[in-house]
């Protein structure tokens, strides 16, 4: 197999350089990190499962006319994306409180919000990602308004269409992450939803049973982090034909 490039490592993936300019191959490791990468591990079919489930909540996203990064999955680990220049913030919506939310204003997990609430963070591992508001990110120049304007309404579309599809199969969407990110086409610039849209970066909540099916599974020990992710994507009709993730033949 011909040596690929490696542009990034990241904590839950690595990122190649496509084959066409312009293109990312986009691979989903195994590894697990919570609090900052304090708490570690390898969890045997994550990838896989993140892959498949990034990409059919991607399409969704195209389906509807919301711009991503996705172009199409190469294989049970890869993806190709588009290249672009990711804006330096984390951006949550929450419709339900839990985490950290929870902790900083202490609100109870699982109060239902009166209104989605976007919130920012600023992508630094070393400062814990610290949250921060328009005002930062405007001194500091990390997205001008127009920006602004356009990943709130990015966060939105994304928001009302994950919590579709999500209270299709009996899931609540609690809170998600997205980052965003910038492509440029001829004079124009544009932004669109990269990285990843997966239950690493949801929260999803059984609606009968109020069960975890994300990767508080992982950072609270709540049991198989395998089986939560492969519920998700049996109910979606996400996950291959007589597939389970924990069969190394299906890594390929
Ligand atoms: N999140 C994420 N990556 C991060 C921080 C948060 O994907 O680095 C997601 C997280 O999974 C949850 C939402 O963003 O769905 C809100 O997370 P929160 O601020 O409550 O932080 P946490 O409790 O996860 O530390």
């Amino acid at each position: 197999m011909a040596r690929r490039t490696k542009i990034y490592e990241g904590k839950a993936k690595t990122l190649f350089e496509g084959p066409e300019p312009g293109t990312i191959v986009q691979y989903f490791k195994d590894d697990a990190t919570a609090f900052n990468a304090e708490k570690k591990d390898v969890i045997e079919g994550k990838g896989v499962l993140n892959n498949m489930l990034s990409e059919y909540f991607m399409n969704g996203l195209t389906a509807i006319g919301v711009p991503n990064h996705f172009i199409k999955r190469l294989n049970m680990r890869e993806q190709l994306v588009r290249a672009c220049e990711i804006i330096p913030l984390e951006v949550i919506v929450r419709n339900t409180a839990a985490g950290s939310m929870s902790k900083r204003l202490g609100i109870e997990e699982g109060t239902a919000l009166p209104r989605p609430i976007v919130e920012y963070c600023y992508k630094d591992d070393s400062l814990g990602d610290p949250l921060v508001s328009e005002e930062h990110i405007a001194a500091f120049g990390w997205a001008s308004q127009q920006d602004m304007d356009d990943i709130l309404s990015l966060a939105l579309r994304v928001n009302d269409f994950m919590s579709g599809v999500m209270y299709g199969v009996g899931i609540k969407l609690v809170d998600f992450k997205i980052e965003i990110g910038r492509v440029y086409e001829g004079d124009f610039q544009r932004l669109i939803v990269a990285d990843e849209i997966s239950p690493d970066s949801c929260r999803l909540w059984d609606m009968e049973t109020g069960q975890k099916l994300d990767k508080d599974v992982f950072r609270r020990d709540l049991g198989s982090l395998t089986d939560a992710y492969s519920e998700v994507a049996k109910r979606l009709g996400v996950m291959p034909k007589g597939a389970t993730p924990m069969k190394p033949t299906l890594i390929n």
